[in-house]
């Protein structure tokens, strides 16, 4: 039995990554999530009374505990994919995104160090950073690919703080000899998806008959995959990837916005009978707004690498996630009712409301 710390483990992925692990291994998993507004222990309630799950409410900033959780546990493998994650939230506001994703990141690499410079097997120990693929900036043609290789540059205050983190990863593997492996990964969906993303937001927004907002014409492409698949593709590389590689994973799914929106208004349209007043499609309810400041235009992964050295494929197409997902959403109601009215952070003070 092997010990995982998975940082931003109430998250969206990071939840994806603990119920994983819990559900198709032996291993023990230690969550440490300061439990921001996108942290929802309610995404766990189906492993959290596994006595191989520890959930520790510690903010990455801060040092003194994260070496606490460090000796506490010795673990063997450190997943970190805490962060602020959205790119709309770091344009209002980017401090949040410097202090976490900079700073937490720099915080958590030293207690990581200091833990694993006093280890008799130093081999017994990988640090996993979680990046995006924004952290490459956008690609114009229209064949292009993200490759392993390919330069950083980012374009939002988000993708910036996420490159600066990567960074910082590569500098100690560099300098201090830590073992580390990066991940940078397409844009995720699935269950569990906190409601201010494109996907889950379109979804509720038309079960309600709000409009359906699309940024700017539509035209910017995203490489869609699964949470699911790519929860299987970090505990595959955390297991067996190699000390010192990037992996990029992405789901050879590359979608305009607009179509994306389209396709989840096919599937409600077959879905529900009875729509909302005034509407013979749920495309009705589509409203392009004005452009995202800095819009990256397409993202592309090429990941073959992963595919080839460690035997990853996604399991999805785009057309099977995206409609388990909105059946997702449509037999979950009280798991994202609890978000839009706010009583899901009643659980983080073991309210239970
Ligand atoms: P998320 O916003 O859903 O979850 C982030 C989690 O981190 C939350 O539970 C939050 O409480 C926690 N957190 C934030 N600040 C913290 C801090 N200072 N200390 C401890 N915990 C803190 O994000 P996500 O979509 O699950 O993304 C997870 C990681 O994967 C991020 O690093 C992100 O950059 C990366 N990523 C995301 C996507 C995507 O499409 N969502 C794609 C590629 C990579």
């Amino acid at each position: 039995m092997k010990t995982f710390f998975v940082t931003g483990g109430a998250g969206f992925i990071g939840s994806a990554v603990v119920r994983h692990i819990i559900n198709n291994t032996n291993h023990k998993v230690i969550n440490i999530d300061k439990l921001t507004y996108a942290g929802n222990l309610e995404s766990l309630i189906e492993i959290e009374k596994s006595d191989r799950y520890h959930f520790e409410q510690v903010d990455i900033c801060d040092s003194s505990s994260l070496n606490d959780l460090f000796n506490k546990y010795s673990p063997n493998y450190v997943m970190h994919l805490a962060a602020e994650s959205h790119v709309d939230r770091s344009i209002d506001g980017p401090g949040d995104f410097i202090e976490t994703n900079i700073i937490g990141t720099y915080k958590l690499l030293e207690a990581a160090r200091k833990y694993w410079s006093q280890l008799q097997d130093k081999n017994s120990f990988k640090f996993h950073h979680i990046s995006t693929d924004e952290v490459y900036g956008d690609l114009h043609g229209t064949t292009d690919l993200f490759t392993e290789e390919t330069s950083y540059s980012p374009s939002s205050p988000y993708s910036a703080s996420k490159a600066s983190s990567d960074h910082l990863v590569r500098a100690w593997s560099r300098t201090y000899g830590l073992p580390v492996i990066i991940t940078n990964c397409s844009n995720n969906y699935g269950p569990y998806h906190f409601p201010e993303k494109l996907i889950p937001l379109t979804i509720l927004n038309a079960i309600a008959g709000k409009k359906l907002p699309v940024y700017g014409n539509g035209e910017q492409i995203r490489d869609w995959l699964y949470v699911e698949d790519h929860a299987r593709a970090l505990y595959k590389v955390v297991t067996d990837g190699e000390i010192g590689q990037t992996y990029n994973i992405g789901g050879h799914n590359e979608r305009k916005n607009i179509d994306v929106v389209r396709t989840i208004c096919d599937i409600l349209d077959d879905m529900i009978a009875d729509k909302p007043e005034n509407i013979q499609s749920f495309k009705d309810l589509i409203e392009f707004v004005t452009d995202r400041p800095g819009h990256d235009l397409r993202y592309a992964i090429d990941a073959s690498k992963i595919q080839h050295e460690l035997g990853w494929e996604p399991d999805e197409t785009f057309e099977t996630g995206i409609k388990k997902t909105v059946e997702w959403y449509l037999n979950n109601t009280s798991w994202w009712q609890r978000v839009l009215d706010g009583s899901y952070a009643g659980t983080r003070l073991g309210l239970g409301n």
